[in-house]
């Protein structure tokens, strides 16, 4: 499987020389399993040895090279105390300070009377100058052993600089030149360094600035790494393609009637994604396509009608949610719809057991059901189809791909849209789906006032809350939200709980509720009908409420604390006002000297709604990695490539795999080998697979 050129770099770390069981188990928390995984373990930051002023110049906890001369050693009276090492140069004296000093060693490395480098960090006691365990002690002679400029690693505890550095080096011994796999042009006008070099280079970094992510050693590796993904999906998605798939163009009959129920007219990127998805369908291929859009922009409609399209055609759709309550929500809607047009919709989650489940699984086996609306509880085996010919999946994040064609070997030549409601930026959606034909619902169902977002410092809160009053003396309903304090549930317990107090005591009894996260379900459903039905206007509520709260009626948000809060987070909880068609208003309250990202954070907050800008901003801010979650998310999380930095890579990476797989479409050129070794060089060997087979 595997080239023999790569055998070496997927060897366990253990392989390399001096790594034990222990140090090994180290090294794969710090930067992974394989010794491969080393070289992608790049440097944080750059430590220049070559500043050597005088011992008395030496400036207080800055990396220095000194050389001095050793006077005396002063072994430690009891084990607990410092072996010292008196030294100086012309300006002063200078101690080394050991615990658990080695004293042969130390009578080794610096005899009385020799001239030594040693490079450390200084500090001063009572005025005078210590350095506690040099990273180096030479004699001048050798000073080349020491590197001017020295790479810093990140670390985990237990492991010393050192020791990394040292399994870095080794697992550089282990590289050999490959053969070329980049564009051989392409290469030639970046001006990049050839592979080996390129890690060589970044290893061994000659200021800070080579190690920054526009050096040209590390933009051809994060080249390599964009290229390598790009490629993968390029492969599978050709494979999709190649799949037959079916010709889904129905009569518009059911679509017709179901148009004249609704009790609005589409939004113009609603018809547009309709129109897209339909040709998609029409098609003979496969459809996959991502449908995007903003909580609210109307998804489960455009959902609605393309599972017609295919009901109409004599076939099943199925639409998957990912939790039973968003399932429900999406059955409500759409069951009147579908049985005003004499369409059969049934919900299916893991609560349906026994003889009703039997019936209704009957039921769809038949093909009586139409349309079969659900959870992971449609995966179960026993879940026939009569004809699946399309499915929908709602919020493909926590869905994995294998999830996908689970649902795809219910049916066949299953057409497949998936919709998503985070606002994923070009290029995360690029890393995530490469080429994937996406439908964006840009515009928001007409009627939607815009909501008026504005800014307050918290020594305003006082009028912050007498304008709440007023508010919800003329019946506003009012969401409170209150700070959230990462390192600590229980503060933020405390924020909301007190909080709460000083509201009620504010503004009466019964006029305010609470809800957090560690409330019994039921309780915190009360709490929500009496803020929804009841006299209560206000409810104070810790980030709970991003998730799946909709009250139509309430138009005012103030969240505390809102520099502490990331964009998306922001976009999310504003989401929850505006929907109905009284103005909203959103108090985003601020604390004391909010840094600048967070200025920049709450500004863009004031300035648009759109989810996509927002996202975009979001990107700029803080890196792709920590993005809207993406951890949880499933989009790949790149080791050399920042996807913040390195968005125009991306796109040509993506436009390269395009040709490749256009020209080359089994890799067997010479390029095309070469390309199977980056493909397995970056543990893509499922796309390599996938060649073989297809
Ligand atoms: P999403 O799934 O994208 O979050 P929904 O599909 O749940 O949004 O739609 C949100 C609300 O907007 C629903 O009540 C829906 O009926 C309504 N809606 C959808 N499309 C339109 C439209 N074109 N005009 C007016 N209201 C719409
Ligand atoms: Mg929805």
């Amino acid at each position: 499987m595997r080239p023999e050129s790569l055998f070496a770099l997927f060897a366990p770390v253990e392989s390399l020389p001096g790594i034990g069981p222990r140090l090994a188990k180290l090294l794969e928390k710090a930067s992974g399993p394989h010794v491969v995984d080393l070289l992608w373990h790049l440097p944080r930051e750059v430590l220049d040895r070559g500043f050597s002023p005088a011992v008395a110049d030496a400036p207080p906890g800055r990396i220095v090279t000194l050389t001095v001369t050793v006077e005396r050693h002063f072994p430690p009276p009891d084990k607990r105390r410092p072996y010292r090492v008196l030294c100086r140069d012309d300006s002063g004296p200078l101690t080394l300070t050991f615990f658990h000093a080695d004293k042969r060693y130390l009578e080794r490395e610096l005899p009385v009377g020799s001239e030594r480098m040693v490079s450390g960090r200084v500090e001063f006691y009572r005025s005078e100058a210590q350095m506690a365990h040099p990273d180096y002690i030479l004699p001048p002679e050798q000073r080349a052993q020491m590197p001017a400029i020295e790479p810093v690693y990140p670390l985990t505890a237990g492991l010393t600089p050192k020791v990394l550095q040292k399994a870095v080096h080794g697992a550089l011994d282990r590289t050999r030149e490959l053969p070329e796999w980049q564009d051989p042009d392409y290469h030639t006008r970046q001006g990049w360094p050839a592979w080996r070099d390129a890690l060589l280079a970044v290893h061994a970094p000659s200021s800070e600035a080579a190690i920054g992510p526009l050096a040209p050693a590390r933009q051809r590796l994060a080249y390599d790494e964009l290229l390598a993904n790009q490629l993968a999906l390029a492969i599978t998605r050709a494979k999709a393609k190649r799949l037959p798939g079916r010709v889904i163009d129905g009569d518009k009959s059911l679509r017709a009637m179901a148009l004249r129920e609704l009790p609005f007219a589409m939004t113009g990127s609603q018809i547009q994604a309709l129109k897209e998805i339909g040709a998609d369908m029409a098609a003979d291929s496969r459809m996959l396509r991502l449908l995007q859009g903003d909580v609210g922009s109307g998804k489960t409609v455009v959902a609605l009608f393309a599972m017609l399209n295919a009901v109409e055609c004599g076939g099943q759709a199925a639409l998957l949610a990912p939790t039973e309550i968003l399932a429900r929500q999406h059955y409500d809607s759409i069951a009147p719809l579908a049985d005003a047009c004499g369409v059969r919709v049934a919900l299916l989650t893991g609560r349906d057991k026994g003889k009703p489940r039997k019936a209704l699984l009957a039921d769809l086996a038949a093909g009586e059901i139409k349309i079969l609306i659900g959870t992971h509880a449609i995966f179960q085996e026993d879940v026939d189809f009569q004809d699946l010919m399309m499915a929908v999946i709602d919020e493909q994040h926590r869905f994995g791909v294998h999830q996908r064609l689970a649902l795809a070997g219910k049916g066949k030549g299953v057409d497949m849209l998936v919709m998503t409601a985070t606002p994923i930026p070009r290029t995360l959606m690029l890393s995530a789906y490469g080429d994937l034909d996406v439908s964006r619902l840009t515009d928001k169902p007409p009627g939607r006032k815009p909501v008026d977002t504005r800014l307050a410092a918290n020594t305003r809160l006082d009028e912050v809350a007498s304008a709440i009053g007023r508010a919800i003396q003329g019946d506003a309903k009012v969401y409170w939200v209150c700070p959230l304090v990462e390192e600590s549930e229980v503060l933020d317990l405390v924020a909301a709980t007190e909080r709460f107090e000083d509201l009620k005591q504010r503004f009466g009894e019964g006029r305010v509720e609470l809800v957090h996260g560690k409330m019994k379900a039921a309780e915190k459903d009360a709490a929500m009908a009496r803020f929804v039905e009841g006299d209560a206007g206000i409810l104070v509520a810790t980030t709970v409420i991003e998730v799946g709260v909709n009250v139509p009626e309430a138009t005012v948000m103030v969240i505390e604390h809102a520099e502490r809060f990331g964009l998306a987070q922001l976009h999310q909880l504003r989401g929850r006002i505006g929907r109905g068609d009284k103005a909203s208003t959103c108090l985003l309250v601020y604390g004391p000297n909010p840094t600048e990202t967070a200025q920049r954070r709450l500004k863009t907050m004031r300035e648009t709604e759109d989810g996509f800008v927002i996202a975009e901003e979001d990107l700029r801010l803080r890196g792709a990695g920590e993005l809207l979650g993406t951890r949880q998310s499933g989009l790949p999380d790149f080791r050399l490539a920042d996807i913040a930095v390195h968005g125009e890579l991306m796109a040509a990476a993506r436009d390269d795999a395009r040709l490749i797989i256009e020209r080359d479409p089994d890799l067997s050129s010479p390029r095309g080998k070469a390309l199977r070794t980056l493909l397995y060089l970056f543990e893509r060997d499922v796309a390599v697979a996938t060649l073989r087979s297809g």
